[in-house]
């Protein structure tokens, strides 16, 4: 007999006393419950809503009781400086009535809608006058619990950009009994609530710090919960075996084969495939995320200066210039298609001479040794030298490309023996070929991968999500050599382990202290 089981939706919930849920579920449990066990995560499915099985020793139940309230926390959300507006953000219990002390508000507050009020000066009333005199106007908005960012009480109050007046605020609303805020806070409690998930709070940060509009996109998408959702069925179908085989001990005394070995062979398989897809796609959500670093070598003179002044002119408007310091190497940051590429130009030695091209291509060597991708600049009016044959095979089985320049001077049939390396005439001083140079740049860089939706951007989104394929691999091994259930379990309960670790259910404190300590305080 097959179980008919719920694969259990998690909500953020806390822990409640513990409880023997072996085989019935207490009256009132909750549809959907989450459990612990030792600091594992649990699951409990309900029987047709009447019974629940559980395992792995004593269970801790959770339900949606309330969260034990914690401080209220204060913080300048704005970044410092001057500005417009600049804004003090309050999160937690005390939030609205620490904020009517704060400001003076002309009308009380209502939830998401901004109240005009005066910043008072209290420094003011002890020079002799009455009341304290207003030192700035402010838009006030409180957002009741738990339709706010934090999903807590949360007030912000928009003064205008003056750090003088913003820090008066902040000073004030910590005297009154708020606590400074850690970085990430605001947004590590939103996580903490259940309001988003770990993925979506590192896109926030992911957007806050995407230089191009590409990783932008990616961070929305992420922060909307695209990754969450691509792993969602995945999940559900490991939840689905689990559930299956947990069924089949519980009824092995009663000769009940629930699961024959090629349905869980069967079921596996199909857990795998989508799996990988995800973990491939990290190969472009990485560049993506970080960005790459192209080195471009070659003898003195072949053009790579011009080179590299032509393909970072069309995006100068929106790089951020990186003066060269570092071995006489000067880097720019370009955004190639939305892709932050840091250009290395192994430029500064200009002059002919033995000893100056020797040093010219062993810095050459360098820039390659450090770099993800490679452009090898030939000069097309000159026959190939042993130093860039010895580039030409350095770069082989690498991801590389050949630019032979000065196309302009040189017949386009007098092409350079290349040794299988893609080659590309151009001509920094004409522009031709440039712009399909960017096009096999883009493409070298992406390695070919599309931008889809839930892309992998992060290592440790990586590294969940191949531990999770290495335990499927673990049981899939497990049920060929028909090893008991219970230990293809655990590597079942491994894997989705694994994968809650990416969405932060099951990732320790240290590590969410970690992340969020990576944000800038106020968000
Ligand atoms: P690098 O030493 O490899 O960085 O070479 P540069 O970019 O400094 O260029 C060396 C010389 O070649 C300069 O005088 C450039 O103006 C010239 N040059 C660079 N690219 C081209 C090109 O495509 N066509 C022509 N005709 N001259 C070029």
């Amino acid at each position: 007999m097959a179980a008919q089981i719920a694969p259990v939706s998690c909500e953020r919930t806390h822990v409640i006393p513990t409880f023997d849920l072996k085989y019935a579920a207490p009256e009132n449990a909750p549809a959907s419950i989450r459990c612990w066990s030792g600091g594992t995560l649990n699951y409990i499915d309900l029987h047709a809503g009447r019974s629940a099985v559980a395992y792995n020793g004593s269970i801790h139940m959770a339900a949606s009781d309330p969260t034990p309230a914690l401080d209220t926390i204060a913080a300048i959300s704005t970044p410092p400086g001057r500005g417009g507006i600049g804004i003090v953000r309050l999160s937690g219990p005390l939030a609205a009535q620490i904020a009517a002390q704060l400001v003076h508000l002309r009308q009380p507050l209502e939830h998401a809608r901004a109240r005009l009020a005066d910043v008072l000066d209290p420094g003011s009333s002890s020079s002799g006058a009455a009341e304290p005199a207003r030192i700035d106007e402010a838009l006030v908005t409180w957002f009741a619990a738990p339709n706010s960012y934090t999903a807590e009480d949360l007030v912000e109050i928009a003064a205008h950009g003056s750090p003088v007046v913003l820090e008066l605020l902040l000073r004030r609303a910590l005297d009154l009994g708020t606590r400074l805020a850690e970085p990430g806070e605001f947004t590590q409690r939103a996580f903490l609530a259940g309001r988003i998930d770990l993925t979506q709070a590192e896109a926030v940060r992911d957007l806050i710090e995407a230089q191009t509009l590409t990783q932008a996109r990616q961070a929305a998408s992420q922060m909307g919960g695209a990754l969450s959702r691509r792993v969602a069925p995945t999940k559900r179908a490991l939840v689905e075996l689990i559930a299956l085989l947990e069924a089949g001990i519980d009824f092995a005394e009663d000769d009940v084969d629930v699961a024959p070995q090629a349905e869980i062979a069967r079921r596996i398989g199909e857990l795998t495939p989508p799996l990988i897809a995800l973990e491939a796609s990290f190969a472009r959500g990485r560049i993506v995320h970080d960005g790459l670093t192209l080195a471009i070598v070659g003898r003195p003179n072949a053009g790579k200066s011009s080179l590299f002044n032509r393909l970072v002119e069309r995006d100068r408007a929106i790089v951020t210039a990186t003066p060269g310091t570092t071995r006489d190497l000067v880097t720019e940051r370009i955004s190639l298609d939305g892709i932050p590429l840091e250009l290395v130009d192994t430029a500064g030695l200009r002059d002919a001479g033995e000893e100056v091209e020797q040093l010219g291509m062993a810095r050459s060597r360098e820039a390659m040794a450090d770099a993800a991708l490679v452009l090898i600049v030939l000069d097309a009016t000159q026959p190939l030298n042993d130093e860039e044959r010895r580039l030409l095979a350095l770069a082989q089985g690498r991801p590389a490309l050949v630019a032979v320049n000065k196309s302009d001077l040189a017949p386009a049939n007098g092409a350079h023996p290349l040794e299988g390396i893609s080659a590309l005439p151009t001509s920094a001083l004409t522009g031709e070929g440039i712009a399909a140079l960017r096009q096999r740049i883009l493409a070298l860089a992406t390695s070919g991968a599309a931008a889809e939706p839930g892309l992998l951007t992060s290592l440790r989104h990586q590294q969940a999500v191949a531990a999770a394929i290495a335990a499927l691999s673990d049981a899939a091994q497990a049920n060929q050599g028909a090893i008991p259930h219970e230990m293809i379990l655990l590597d079942l309960y491994r894997a989705l382990a694994a994968l809650d670790s990416l969405t932060g259910q099951t990732t320790s404190d240290d590590i969410l202290n970690l992340i969020f300590s990576t944000f800038c305080i106020g968000k």
